[in-house]
């Protein structure tokens, strides 16, 4: 029963969704907070229970005190941000989602090969200065969040910016001027089904107020919000179409078991109506906040509010009656 089982997250990004949608799916909820949000987090009746650290890498420590009770911990953007990688692969409470899938989104020449081999449209990255088709974006490797990357208008303005890198890895890929479109997926493995929840625009700075100066500025890509938005219902199958080829792909690329629960194409879409993916996230993202009382897409697939938090909630329940969690957590230390 749900009732058994506590839901866990770390306190920031979509912590207060994810423990939402828990409770209304009657689960227990607990949140690891940093000491001075303890008190914010106090604010919402539905979570049952904080545990205050000092910095997010106190994480393992908090761990070892819960392990003998049914927590399961749902990672969310923070947890790459805070814990990085490896600290998520270390995770040895029952996680939720597929920890394999992380060496993939955090390669970008294997996120990029994943999601070309798809069959999806992504933009062109070019390996040679000389066949390079101009407007472009230069990406570091970890870079996040837009921090670091440049934009080269001709061959000059590319080999100069080039030389920031110095030893970092960088690739170098095709600016695709569009409107940005984040699509929120959600992937059954219970009942094998692919749903839109929502999706959202970024709101990034600088870059989305550069038409409001009349001079030349580089661009930043930080982001410091989400707006909604629906999509041309004509554009709607494609939608669900890309969606379907990751998470098949993922099977043939990764494991067995692939891509599941929550995910986000980030896609930019040109005037001729194209999609371009440029980045996969492989978990819940915070545009989904934009609708913790549901999507208009959501209310196509349910009568109740649905938010990406609630529905991991319901898939975690569905697997607790069906004796199947071991098709959603990842137990591996
Ligand atoms: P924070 O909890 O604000 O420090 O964010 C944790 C991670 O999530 C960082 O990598 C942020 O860039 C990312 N993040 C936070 N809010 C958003 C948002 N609204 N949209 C996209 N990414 C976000
Ligand atoms: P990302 O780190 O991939 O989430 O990218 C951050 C932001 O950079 C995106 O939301 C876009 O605004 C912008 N961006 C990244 N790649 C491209 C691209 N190939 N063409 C145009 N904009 C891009």
């Amino acid at each position: 029963m749900s009732h058994d089982y506590t839901i866990a997250t770390l306190g920031s990004h979509s912590a207060l969704q994810i423990l939402k949608g828990a409770k209304d799916e009657g689960f227990k909820t607990l949140v690891v907070a940093l000491k001075k949000h303890v008190s914010f987090y106090q604010r919402f009746p539905f979570i049952d229970e904080i545990i205050s650290v000092n910095v997010f890498s106190e994480f393992p420590e908090v761990e070892k005190k819960l392990k003998d009770k049914k927590i399961i911990v749902i990672p969310h953007g923070s947890f790459v941000a805070y814990l990085g990688m490896e600290g998520n692969k270390k995770i040895t409470l029952p996680y939720f989602g597929n920890k394999k899938v992380l060496g993939f989104e955090f390669d970008r020449i294997k996120q990029g090969d994943w999601l070309k081999k798809s069959g999806i449209n992504t933009p062109e990255e070019y390996k040679n200065i000389q066949d390079v088709e101009f407007p472009v974006i230069i990406k570091s490797f970890g870079a996040a969040g837009g921090k670091g990357y440049f934009l080269a208008n001709n061959k000059q303005e590319l080999e100069t910016k080039i030389k920031h890198f110095k030893n970092k890895s960088f690739i170098i890929q095709k600016y695709i001027i569009g409107v940005p479109l984040y699509l929120h997926y959600f992937y059954s493995p219970l009942t094998k089904t692919l749903e839109i929840l929502s999706m959202d625009r970024r709101y990034e700075t600088n870059v989305d107020s550069l038409g409001r100066i009349p001079f030349n500025v580089e661009p930043s890509y930080v982001v410091v919000g989400n707006s909604p938005l629906v999509l041309r219902e004509s554009m709607l199958p494609e939608a669900y179409e890309m969606g379907e080829k990751v998470v098949k792909k993922s099977r043939e690329l990764i494991n067995s078991q692939g891509l599941f629960g929550p995910f986000c194409l980030e896609t930019i879409i040109t005037p001729d109506q194209k999609f371009y993916v440029i980045e996969i996230s492989a978990r819940i993202v915070a545009g989904t906040n934009l609708f913790i009382k549901g999507s208009p897409y959501s209310d196509l697939l349910y009568n109740q509010p649905m938010s990406t938090g609630r529905r991991i909630a319901k898939e975690i329940k569905l697997a607790i009656e069906k004796n199947k969690l071991n098709l959603i957590l990842d137990k591996r230390a």
